[in-house]
């Protein structure tokens, strides 16, 4: 291997920056040449390709977003884009990629991969939805910031003795809304997972704790189960207490990264690069039992992962009556 290539695709996840850097510090510090692709696969399809160095990425590891920028290529999926990427990454030398993204993004380095192009895939995203891992770049982040964002609700909702259901990110994983439900206090935690639309005990709850003479209620709801709006309309109804509904959104996908994501970042940047310097393709870098690991894409792929079970045991005994 001689040049590589970094490419962020998806939706992006603050700490992608640390681990960009990491690819082209460690390519730089191992002999290679490191480009930049910019905007994921469409921009490979469209050559937008940059050499870097490691001054391209000085003063970004604090940073969120990506610098590379992120798109969404529908084409990609096309085994004849396929080839023409292959041919493109020939062209400017380049025979190794890190793909850094979530599960559609593997599956698009798996094809570059059968392609003859080296890629490895970093699993980045807010969502902590890939199965082989148990850290995601950007999730740490994402949490901490929907943590602070429903800490103020709290204040406002108790000041007007109200109930706030606030949704949270996390596709149809409800990752973000167990840990953020649980380090919040929330007297309700919905998730894809485990919420079936029984909407009269979070009703009879709320009414409960009333007689106890809570003042505030905080729910919190996974993107995934459903309209945040309609349900603070039935609570209000039912139980009497005003009920406003908050959906954070793309604040929690912004920010400065906290540290674990930089460092784990970093520590999962530079690991793409040393596998692609052993000549590995087809892989993906994860983080389990304490060590970061390595497993094969399609493997990957096909595993899966529910939501931690001890968390979801401790909720019911952290947000009874
Ligand atoms: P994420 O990587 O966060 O899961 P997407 O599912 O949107 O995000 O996938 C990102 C990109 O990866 C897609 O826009 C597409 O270019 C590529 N991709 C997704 N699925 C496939 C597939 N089955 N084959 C080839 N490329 C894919």
């Amino acid at each position: 291997v001689k040049t590589i290539g970094v490419l962020t695709s998806g939706g992006d996840a603050p700490g992608m920056n640390a681990a960009i850097r990491a690819v082209v510090r460690t390519g730089i510090s191992n002999g290679l040449k490191v480009k930049g692709i910019r905007r994921g696969y469409a921009g490979l399809l469209e050559e937008d390709i940059i050499d870097m160095n490691n001054l391209s990425v000085s003063d970004i590891i604090q940073t969120g977003g990506t610098i590379l920028y992120t798109a969404r290529c529908l084409e990609f999926k096309k085994k004849e884009y396929q080839k023409k990427a292959a041919d493109i990454c020939r062209k400017h030398g380049i025979d190794g990629i890190v793909v850094i993204g979530g599960d559609g993004s593997f599956n698009g380095a798996s094809r570059l991969s059968e392609q003859g192009i080296n890629t490895i895939g970093v699993p980045g995203t807010i969502d902590l939805d890939i199965a082989c891992t148990e850290y995601t770049i950007g999730f740490d982040t994402a949490i901490n910031t929907a943590m602070e964002a429903i800490d103020k609700l709290r204040d406002t909702s108790e000041s007007h003795e109200r109930c706030s259901v606030v949704e949270v990110m996390g596709r149809t994983a409800g990752h973000i809304a167990l840990w953020t439900g649980i380090a919040s206090g929330a007297e309700y935690i919905l998730t894809t997972e485990k919420y079936h639309g029984d909407i009269q005990r979070i009703i009879t709850k709320i009414q409960d704790r009333r007689k106890l003479g809570k003042k505030n209620h905080i729910i919190v709801n996974a993107e995934g189960v459903g309209n945040s709006a309609e349900m603070a309309k039935i609570i209000e109804v039912a139980t009497g207490v005003e009920t406003r509904a908050t959906i954070l959104g793309h604040i929690q996908r912004g920010g400065n990264p906290t540290c674990k994501d930089r460092v784990f970042a970093s520590a999962m940047g530079t690991m793409a690069v040393e596998l692609l310097c052993e000549g590995k393709s087809n892989r993906v870098v994860g983080y389990k039992e304490g060590e970061f690991v390595d497993f094969d894409i399609q493997e990957a792929l096909s595993m899966s992962k529910d939501l931690d079970p001890y968390l979801f045991h401790i909720t019911h005994k952290l947000t009874t009556r």
